[in-house]
């Protein structure tokens, strides 16, 4: 059951409130509850946290994600309904073509036997972090959307949308890319709008597709076939705004006969399975991580376009290093809204974070456009890239989240 925060002025005061119970906030939630420093831990949420199972999507997890989530105790319970990437490729095309030469292949090993990634259905992960929090005894309150709040020299007043207060050293703001703590903060965003939406779908098809991720360059934007268990995979489609609208709202004869289009017909037949929606795509970094008594994770530090898969896994590295910091704090008797604490974690995230952006949005520029030169040198640098396997050795790396400084939790190490 929920709890209710209390309405009578009093408030239950808390080490660490979690505005936002999505992937990030959830597992930030248990993250601090396994550190064993006794931390005390709230999540708010304006969702029923029992109907988490129904969300359709899937997500790319990268290998340094899977060892936090076995590090906590969550991947051995839903690994078996993930499905590893074992190889990738990439295609650069126009939409007419009869043919779409493969410039880059990618085998999937981070390390021997590890695949670089996994697809992992939303609908399994979210409710198995929520039991986990829940089993650690974070508190929840959900269905409940934090409204405001305000900073006092010891802690965080956190108000919820009925009246209601919460209280805590620190308030953490998980609550995605449109974040409206993030804003309440006064904290500034570099922002701007690609025009471009991704739809998300998951399609049936007749053959397998052995673990084979699928990048194609199309001009109006990657169009991504990641499998999924079974003779499954999921879409992510990216097309300018009007048309992904236009396509999302069209009949299913419509829809399908556009889709083969751009997915072909290597897999045999296909279905689409269960909803189809379009997420606006944009860049949103933003430039402070942190205030007295106050930070930011996940989406509401940075929103980034989904053409590497890596969104999510930069808030799963947001995670481990805020979980390590603050359980470091709480070990040595510091403080754990004190700025000299929280500065430690901006410090290790925010120049990974900008360096991803830059890249996703370099990417997507460079490829989302039909202009024969800019062609004819990606192509020619995708095919030296294929032929250079060190290069390749630390793309894959990076695909994997061990690149730069890794927090203890992304090697797999508890904190
Ligand atoms: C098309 C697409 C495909 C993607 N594919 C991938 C992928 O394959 N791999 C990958 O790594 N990333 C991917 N991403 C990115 C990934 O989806 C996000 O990075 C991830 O969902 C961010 O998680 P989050 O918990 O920070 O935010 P969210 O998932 O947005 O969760 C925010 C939570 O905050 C809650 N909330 C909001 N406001 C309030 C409030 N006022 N009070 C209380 N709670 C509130 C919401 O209910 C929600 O539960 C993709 C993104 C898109 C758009």
């Amino acid at each position: 059951m929920a709890k209710k925060a209390k309405t009578d002025g009093s408030a239950d005061m808390f080490d660490v409130v979690i505005v936002g119970g999505g992937y990030v906030g959830l597992s930030l939630a248990v993250a601090l509850k396994q550190g064993d420093a006794g931390l005390t831990c709230a999540v708010v949420d304006p969702k029923p946290m029992d109907q988490l199972h129904k969300d359709p999507r899937a997500s790319a997890i990268a290998a340094a994600a899977s060892r936090m989530l076995t590090q906590l105790g969550i991947w051995q319970q839903i690994e078996a309904e993930s499905q590893p990437i074992n190889e990738m490729i990439v295609t650069d095309s126009r939409l007419r073509d009869a043919v779409r030469p493969v410039f880059l292949t990618f085998d999937g090993q981070a390390t021997e036997g590890e695949a670089f990634a996994h697809m992992m259905p939303n609908g399994v992960m979210l409710p198995a972090l929520y039991k986990a929090a829940k089993k650690l005894g974070v508190s929840f309150f959900a269905p409940a959307t934090a409204d405001g709040f305000r900073t006092l020299p010891d802690h965080a007043e956190i108000t919820l949308e009925d009246g209601s207060l919460l209280k805590s050293r620190l308030l953490v703001a998980a609550d995605g890319v449109r974040s409206r703590l993030r804003d309440l903060a006064g904290i500034r965003t570099v922002n701007w709008d690609y025009g471009q939406s991704g739809i998300v779908t998951t399609v049936a098809h007749e053959r397998p597709h052995e673990g084979r991720a699928e990048e194609h360059f199309l001009p109006a934007g990657p169009f991504a076939i990641l499998p999924l268990p079974g003779n499954r995979s999921s879409l992510v489609w990216t097309e300018k705004t009007a048309d992904a609208d236009r396509l999302v709202r069209s009949d299913d004869f419509t829809f399908e006969l556009e889709l083969e289009r751009r997915f072909g017909h290597h897999l045999g037949a296909l279905k689409v399975e269960g909803p189809r929606r379009a997420y606006p795509l944009g860049l949103k970094l933003a430039r402070d991580f942190v205030k007295p008594r106050f930070a930011l994770i996940g989406d509401a530090a940075h929103g980034i376009h989904p053409i590497a898969g890596q969104g999510l896994n930069l808030g799963f590295k947001d995670v481990a290093a805020l979980a390590e910091v603050l359980v470091d704090a709480r070990r040595l008797g510091q403080d754990l809204g004190g700025l000299d604490v929280l500065e430690r974690y901006q410090r290790w995230r925010r120049f990974d974070t900008f360096q991803m952006g830059v890249v996703t949005d370099v990417l997507n520029r460079l490829f989302s456009n039909d202009n024969d030169f800019l062609r004819a040198m990606r192509d020619f640098g995708l095919g030296l890239v294929d032929r250079m396997p060190g290069l390749k050795t630390q793309f894959i790396r990076e695909a994997a989240g061990f690149a730069g400084p890794v927090p203890k939790l992304l090697s797999g190490e508890p904190i």
